[in-house]
């Protein structure tokens, strides 16, 4: 796709859009041209998701909770205040639920209504989680979704899924990996992925350490 947001109001190629695109180019140009629109502001929100807002935020937000127990405690209470003492806020994450993982418990977010997600903390919602099957299946088989996300959990594990609306968005603070004791909290938000806060993922496993042998 030959899109520079820096110079697309003049340069279109008009057959390499999708219908999508093309609709969303023209409703760009009409509320432009009323004046509605403009367009450096628009490019600067885009810019903003593509590259500033993404999910190494709600790492950040994970790893305080694993390292401060009253980060944790208070973020479990009424997330958005929690959320926003580490600088992060906004759009979509103003009525913000963090559910935690427990041993007996893991929790799965989902919006079977549309695609609403946590942008603050996350970024920009990967595809498959606006897509439908995503959507219907993870209420009526949340154990046979995971399993195709690579992630198999005791049968003991109780999963609860949770869903979102355009007033609450939901985050998942996953499990602490064992093994971790002592990790800056840097090193442990470099652990947490996007789908370990949206509850399809568990966090990066620790690398294997080589072992030295006596010789
Ligand atoms: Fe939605």
């Amino acid at each position: 796709m030959s899109h520079h947001h820096a110079d697309h109001d003049h340069v279109h190629h008009g057959s390499d859009l999708s219908p999508v695109e093309a609709r969303v180019r023209a409703l760009e140009s009409l509320l432009t041209e009323k004046g509605y629109l403009d367009p450096a502001a628009l490019d600067a929100l885009v810019e903003l998701y593509e590259t500033k807002v993404g999910p190494h935020l709600g790492a950040r937000v994970v790893a305080r909770a694993w390292v401060d127990p009253a980060f944790r405690a208070r973020l479990l209470a009424e997330a958005t205040p929690a959320i926003a003492e580490l600088g992060i806020g906004g759009r979509g994450g103003e009525h913000m639920v963090v559910v935690e993982n427990t041993p007996e418990t893991h929790n799965l977010v989902v919006c079977t209504l549309c695609s609403c997600y946590p942008w603050p903390v996350l970024g920009l919602p990967p595809v498959w989680y606006k897509a439908p099957p995503y959507r219907a299946r993870a209420v009526i088989d949340p154990r046979g979704v995971l399993a195709e996300f690579g992630v198999t959990l005791p049968e003991t594990t109780r999963i609860t899924v949770w869903d979102s609306t355009a007033e609450t968005r939901y985050m998942v603070l996953p499990l602490r990996p064992a093994g971790t004791e002592g990790f800056s909290e840097e090193a442990l938000a470099a652990l947490v992925t996007r789908d370990a806060m949206i509850g399809t993922g568990l966090p990066k496993a620790l690398p294997v350490e080589p072992v030295e042998m006596p010789v």
